[in-house]
């Protein structure tokens, strides 16, 4: 189906993009990716009648690596993927080179996906776990918000209108960190059925300091598992922490039954993938180097 009939505006820079949507009021959207946006407006799910193009923004995507890293609000997947920098934090390396398939990786930007707030997309649990924190640029000027107080509900973030993501910023983890994102997906061309984030500090090869889980995509936003973080925190990681740790994760699912699979299915998927993830997390922390790829069933 086409989309409704919209004027395009290509904006210069994040101010004239902010100040445009706001004079173009409610009827106006930012278009970064199009990799969520122009499917919607095909279906009609979404019909804007002004677009404000960010892609000929000049240094909106880049990641630099000063103290915290900085990921610009246009940065593709792709990009992610392939960065020395984000090499560091494997993490993220896991999520950017798992979403969909090249073309989508290409196209998505880092800022669209949070500005979504898909409860299937893959970002959310990632960022989450590393408490990113993310910058914006709106009417009102900047602000500096913490992930998990921007992403509200499926679909809702705390941006107001007109306000735009500029950067995401990762904070660097603590010596003896270590974290792993896997997703169970169908096939790459289609969102997570279940995924899990884990980032752990150790105190030493066995003892965990700290610890954060989310899983993703098993509720309406990605969920942090605090009984898992409570059964690691300070205490040594053996294959009774890590049974408890998979069990909490598959406690807090929320599963629907659906095309993906029966919520018998996704909850215990979740806790599988737990186990992948906390045994991936931590290796790494102990320095060993562990590719991570999504499984596909
Ligand atoms: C076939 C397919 C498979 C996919 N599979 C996955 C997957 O497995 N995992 C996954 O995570 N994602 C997946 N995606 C989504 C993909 O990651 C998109 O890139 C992402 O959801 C949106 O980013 P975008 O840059 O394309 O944003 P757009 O589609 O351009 O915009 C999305 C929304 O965010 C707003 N917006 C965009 N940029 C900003 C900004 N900087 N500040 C404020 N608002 C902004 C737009 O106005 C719009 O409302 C898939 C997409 C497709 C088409």
């Amino acid at each position: 189906m086409y989309p409704r009939a919209f004027a395009y505006h290509r904006a210069k820079s994040y101010s004239e993009a902010t100040s445009l949507l706001s004079e173009l009021g409610e009827e106006a959207k930012f278009l970064a990716g199009g990799q969520s946006l122009i499917p919607l407006m095909k279906l009609r799910l979404s019909t804007p009648a002004h677009l404000v193009d960010l892609n000929f923004i000049p240094e909106t995507s880049y990641i630099r690596s000063n103290g915290a890293l900085r990921i610009g609000g246009m940065t593709r997947h792709a990009e992610i993927a392939a960065s020395a920098d984000i090499a560091k934090l494997p993490l993220l390396h896991d999520c950017a080179a798992g979403i969909a398939d090249p073309q989508v990786r290409h196209m998505g930007t880092i800022g669209g996906s949070i500005a979504e707030a898909d409860p299937t997309g893959d970002w959310a649990p990632v960022l989450l776990a590393t408490g990113a924190t993310v910058k914006t640029l709106g009417p009102g000027g900047e602000r500096s918000v913490a992930i998990s107080d921007l992403i509200l509900d499926a679909y809702t973030t705390a941006l107001q209108p007109a306000e735009l993501i500029t950067e995401i910023v990762v904070p660097v983890p603590a010596a003896q960190s270590g974290g792993a994102y896997i997703a169970l997906k169908r096939c790459a061309p289609v969102y997570a059925t279940a995924s899990v984030a884990v980032h752990l500090t150790m105190h030493d090869d066995h003892v965990c300091s700290d610890a954060r889980v989310y899983l993703g995509v098993l509720g309406l936003t990605a969920k942090r598992v605090q009984a898992a973080e409570d059964e690691l925190r300070n205490n040594a990681v053996s294959a009774k922490t890590i049974d408890r740790v998979c069990q909490a994760v598959m406690d807090i699912a929320e599963p629907v039954s659906d095309m993906r699979g029966s919520a018998e299915y996704k909850r215990h998927a979740a806790g599988a993938l737990a186990k992948l993830a906390l045994d991936a997390a931590l290796k790494r922390a102990r320095g060993e180097r562990v590719e991570v790829t999504h499984l596909y069933a």
